[in-house]
């Protein structure tokens, strides 16, 4: 086996698993850009996802020489054709059929067409390296079936073409109409080409030199007419599953996290415990030496004070069917100040200084040093234990040089849940369990039910998840 073609299954199967997560952003893509045109800022956005993605898949495709050809070949076909509408759809951008773009707007759409481009371009690359390999007859037939290809795609489209962009002027419903008759006619006059095509009409070089350079342009029209045709027939719930697909945090590995709780005098002890303050109390959140990381501190600040909730699928949790969702937090602020009233106080204000000494209420502290039991993380509660009284919380990150920006992220959200009084979790999905196992680390509402619980004369500082 030539060494070009040994290529490790891991990278495989990254590519597979991108050009999946592609084609899921596509669908998404397409189905906003044929229900709604008249918000530009999503079509963006989203189309600003198929971006990221296509970045991604062009890297891939850069080391291509290593790639075996069969799993090219595949990539070839499967890649080119869904990329084409998007391309589509940001030409027409740019020429504001869907109304103007101000400049920001048309600077990102460049950049998104300019990347599908290359991507686009990429992809046709590969026709150089599959090619040499195929023997003479193969090759042969193969150009006669492209050109033939071509051919029926370069009638069709001018057909189509004229009729829709007209079309896509008129009203939602005589568009359905038209998309399904041109679905139809497509099919059709497909199947007519392709019959006298195989009765052996002669093919000359100067047609082919010719159809090839209109190749792209009639592919990406195709494309664009045929999605959208099926998407008008019908498509609804394919979409529904990507809610929230974009938080997935992929890599994490196993983080394990340890707390524990002392009294005054200095004994470990094993109860729940809560913080008592008087309402509206600010907690002073420490983050000692914050200035030697400097890249650590805004993570700190979304862990601690982001207010953003987000839907996440629970197929994708596997907790529940396609179509439903669950609430996430991605800071503790967010999570705790739309509580219902608890009889105690549930801190949810925060303050975050940085400072070398180890003042405020809770302090983190990060170090390049390894914890000895293999923790990534540590909360040590010191507590008042005759009224179960949370006094100052430790939290302590380990190997943060080592930690990637999510596992910091993730193992920081942990350990503030333990300085708030939560302890772990028996769910193996859940945010506060022991070892953080899930894709998706934000604050569960099974997080949120143990601090209102504990906040409320619970007692219990477990959390429990139910399904
Ligand atoms: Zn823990």
């Amino acid at each position: 086996m030539d060494d070009q073609y040994i290529i490790s299954e891991l990278e495989q199967l990254r590519l597979i698993s991108e050009l999946e997560q592609l084609r899921l952003i596509q669908k998404k893509t397409i189905e906003l850009l044929s229900t709604d045109k008249s918000d530009l800022s999503s079509m963006i956005n989203t189309l600003g996802s198929v971006d990221n993605a296509t970045k991604k898949i062009s890297e891939l495709l850069a080391k291509k020489n290593s790639i075996p050809k069969d799993t090219l070949e595949k990539l070839h076909h499967e890649l080119r054709t869904p990329m084409t509408p998007i391309l589509g759809y940001t030409e027409m951008l740019l020429a504001h059929k869907f109304g103007p773009l101000n400049d920001k707007q048309m600077e990102k759409v460049q950049i998104i067409h300019e990347n599908t481009k290359r991507l686009l371009d990429t992809i046709n690359s590969l026709d150089d390296i599959l090619s040499p390999v195929q023997n003479q007859d193969d090759k042969k037939d193969d150009k006669k079936f492209e050109i033939n290809e071509l051919k029926q795609e370069k009638k069709l489209i001018k057909k189509l073409n004229d009729s829709w962009v007209e079309q896509l002027n008129n009203s939602q419903k005589e568009k359905d109409e038209f998309l399904k008759a041109v679905k139809n006619s497509a099919h059709e006059k497909l199947e007519q080409d392709q019959e006298k095509m195989i009765l052996g009409k002669s093919i000359k070089i100067e047609q082919e030199k010719n159809l090839r350079l209109s190749k792209k342009h009639i592919i990406t029209i195709v494309g664009a007419t045929i999605v959208i045709a099926v998407i008008t027939i019908g498509y609804s719930l394919l979409v529904v599953d990507l809610v929230g697909q974009q938080y997935q945090v992929k890599n994490l590995g196993s983080i394990k996290s340890n707390y524990i709780v002392q009294n005054l005098k200095g004994d470990t002890i094993d109860t729940w415990l809560s913080w008592r303050l008087v309402d509206g109390y600010v907690i002073n959140v420490n983050l000692i030496d914050g200035q030697k990381y400097p890249d650590k501190a805004d993570i700190v600040k979304t862990v601690i004070l982001s207010e953003e909730s987000i839907e996440i699928d629970n197929s994708l949790l596997h907790k529940g069917p396609k179509g439903t969702t669950s609430t996430y937090y991605v800071g503790w602020t967010g999570a705790l100040e739309h509580t219902n009233p608890t009889s105690l106080y549930i801190p949810h204000k925060f303050n975050i200084i940085e400072s070398s000494k180890g003042e405020g209420d809770i302090t983190i502290k990060l170090t390049p040093q390894s914890n000895g039991d293999g923790y990534s993380g540590y909360t040590k509660s010191i507590a008042d234990d005759s009224n179960n009284q949370i006094l100052k919380s430790e939290i302590t990150i380990y190997d943060i040089d080592k930690l990637s920006k999510a596992q910091f992220e993730t193992i920081l959200r942990h350990e503030f849940g333990h300085a708030l009084g939560l302890a772990h979790s028996t769910a193996p999905e859940d945010l506060m369990h022991p070892t953080i196992e899930t894709d998706y680390p934000y604050i569960s509402s099974c997080d949120v039910d143990a601090m209102v619980s504990l906040y409320d004369g619970g007692k219990k500082s477990k959390v429990t998840c139910k399904i």
